[in-house]
């Protein structure tokens, strides 16, 4: 009975070392420990042994029961250390790392160009100047120099609200807010929306656009011409050719529309430019003198000019976009590229 004691405590030990787990351990215990287990089993034997031997034997047994507990209590207790190391090694936070950007957004092509616009400008020292976008007749057309049943009106399909206020189809009124309220000189960058009633690739009901004024003394069709061609130079690289066609607005004596060579095809001919070379990008002309009789400025001795451009078609033919629209669905995945 001792030989098989020792046998079963080394056996016992043996496995205790090799469990390495909380679970294989409580195993352990109870086949050992518990009601049914090895060693309650041998106690019980106990008692078909003499009386002489019965002592010594019992006092054997529970040395080994006290060795086998303290050696599970050792197991179990690093076995649970383990346990917690690895949770928190697992758990840990390892302030190093880089952390999760969340999506930013990028500006819109109309804001874009309106920004790069005014910038250049500015830096040929003209100040943003803006107006209502629920505009007055008076500002909108009259003050132009569009008498009422003027056949240029027809040129804007108009929104009108009520009497005589609509929704201004272009940001020439401006124009005429600024000189209401500045004597000349004056040099102003006015961007904003306009509305028409018009809508299809290349036209949107709601657009944009940026209007520019210059009024000084002795300003000639040639400053006309070079701050123009410094602006388009600067927005579509230097080496743009720039070109002036007679046309006619009613504000502005002699007019132009303003052509560049065709940034898609640099002037050979193209389906974007209709195989002309140039693309048509504003309009322009020098302040006609009724225009400045509207706003109590001398015309005998002042002389400015004035152009207007609508931002889309220079986000279009910037960016290579071929539908207007595109610009105002905010697809962000449209969106994103710019
Ligand atoms: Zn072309």
């Amino acid at each position: 009975m001792r030989e098989q004691l020792e046998k079963l405590k080394n056996e016992t030990l043996t496995s205790i070392k090799s469990a390495g787990n909380v679970e294989l351990l409580q195993d352990i215990r109870v086949r050992m420990l518990g009601r049914k287990g090895e060693l309650t089993a041998l106690m019980k034997g106990l008692g078909a042994l003499s009386a002489d031997e019965r002592p010594i034997v019992g006092q054997l047994v529970n040395n080994v029961r006290d060795e086998i507990e303290s050696a599970l209590e050792a197991a179990l207790a690093a076995a649970r250390e383990q346990v917690k190391a690895e949770r928190l090694k697992s758990e840990r936070i390892d302030v190093t790392l880089p952390g999760r950007h969340a999506a930013s957004g990028s500006k819109h092509p109309v804001s874009l160009i309106i920004e790069e616009v005014c910038e250049i400008f500015a830096g040929l020292g003209f100040a943003v100047a803006e107006g209502p976008e629920i505009e007055h007749d008076w500002y909108n057309f009259e003050a132009l120099n569009f008498p009422p049943e003027h056949p240029a009106r027809d040129m804007q399909d108009t929104f009108f609200v009520e009497n005589n206020l609509l929704l201004r189809t272009h940001t020439s009124p401006v124009q005429i807010r600024t000189m209401l309220k500045q004597k000349p000189p004056l040099r102003i960058i006015a961007p904003g929306t306009v509305y028409r009633c018009d809508s299809d690739a290349t036209h949107s009901p709601m657009f944009h656009q940026i209007e520019g004024l210059m009024v000084d003394s002795g300003i000639t069709f040639g400053d006309l011409k070079g701050i123009l061609t410094v602006f388009t130079n600067q927005l579509f690289g230097q080496k743009t050719g720039v070109r002036l066609r007679p046309s006619f607005f009613p504000f502005t004596e002699p007019s132009a529309e303003v052509d560049i060579a065709c940034v898609i095809c640099g002037g050979k001919g193209c389906r974007v430019c209709k195989n002309s070379g140039w693309l048509e990008i504003l309009g322009a002309g020098m302040v006609d003198p009724e225009v400045y009789r509207h706003v109590n400025y001398d015309a005998e001795n002042i002389s400015g000019f004035a152009f207007g451009m609508g931002i889309e078609r220079i986000a279009m033919l910037k960016y290579g976009i071929n539908d207007m629209r595109l610009l105002f669905e905010n697809d962000v995945r449209f969106l994103r590229q710019f």
